[in-house]
Parts: C-alpha cells; structure tokens; sequence
C-alpha cells in the first residue's frame, strides 16, 4: 500500500489547497502516499485545517466500511481530506492520520521557483535586453555606414559622369 516517494524525501515540499493556495502541510510531516485512496498522508496540518467533528461511514468500494471525519479548509471551506476512525485492516496504516485527496491539494516544490520562473518568464523575454536592442542598433550603424560610404561612391561617380557630360556639352 505505501508509495515509494521519489519525490519526498530530500525534497521539500509545501502542500497547499488546491482552490485558495492555503498552505495545509509540508513533506516534514510526510507519513506516505496511498494510491488507492488518491491520498497523500501527512502526521500533521497547519492550523489552516479544520476536522469536521461528523463521523461518516464509507459505502465506497475501495474503503467500504471504513468511518472518517473530513478535512476542511478554513479558509475556502472545501472538503480537502478524511482523518479514518477505523479501516479495514488493508488500510490500517491511514488511521488516524491526515490524508488529503491528490485532486484537492496543490503542491510546491521548494526551490523549483527558476523552473517557474523560466517558464513564466518566457513571454517576457521576449521583450528584447538592452544588450540585444544594442547589437541590433551597432548593425544598423554599421549598415548606415556602408550604406553612406556606397552612395558618396556613387555620388562621386555621378558627379565624375555629369562632370564628363557638361564638358563634352561645352562647346569647343
Ligand atoms: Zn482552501
């Protein structure tokens, strides 16, 4: 039933409501992940969760049975997760403890902020550096350059032939 968590571990991360982005608990206080209940479980939640004091009883096939409080966020107040009363004995190891649905909870992942960052930040690289706009400037430069040196070139050459045409015009 236990996850391996390659994900926990040296990793640290902040889980949060997935609706309002309360923060309900971190990978400290990580127990396991139980894939048949969808459930991520934790030994302790911050005080942004509340436990319901109703007991409800399981008519699910994957937990028949069992009785569970529910898990509120006091902020948005929706159902995030169930603390199980009693379970059957394949999920024995969820007891007591809080476990959050997969589908209602977000996850951070410290540190991964650049991956984000990059990411978001992606459509605003696009507004080109200061370095950037000044290559392109010094091109521009440089083609206006070779630009003037071509036309004065022509210029010359124009005013060599026009020179050459008023002389030939000028009677002898
Ligand atoms: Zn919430």
């Amino acid at each position: 039933m236990e996850e391996p968590t390659p994900s926990v571990g040296d990793a640290h991360i902040v889980f949060q409501c997935a609706k309002c982005n309360v923060i309900i608990g971190d990978s400290t206080s990580w127990a396991f992940a139980n894939k048949s209940l969808s459930g991520v479980v934790l030994h302790a939640t911050t005080q942004n969760v509340t436990e319901t004091q109703m007991v409800r009883t399981s008519d699910e096939d994957v937990d028949f049975g069992s009785t569970y409080t529910l898990l509120q966020c006091n902020n948005c107040k929706t159902t995030i997760g169930r603390v199980y009363k009693t379970t059957p004995k394949k999920l024995d190891e969820v007891r007591d403890l809080f476990m959050f649905s997969v589908p209602m909870i977000s996850s951070y992942h410290l540190g991964s902020f650049e991956q984000k960052t990059n990411t978001n930040a992606e459509n605003l690289l696009d507004i080109p550096t200061a370095r950037y706009l000044n290559s392109q400037l010094w091109k521009i430069q440089s083609l206006i350059v070779t630009m003037n040196n071509r036309l004065t070139a022509l210029e010359n050459c124009v005013e060599v032939e026009s020179n050459d045409e008023l002389n030939g015009d000028v009677p002898v």
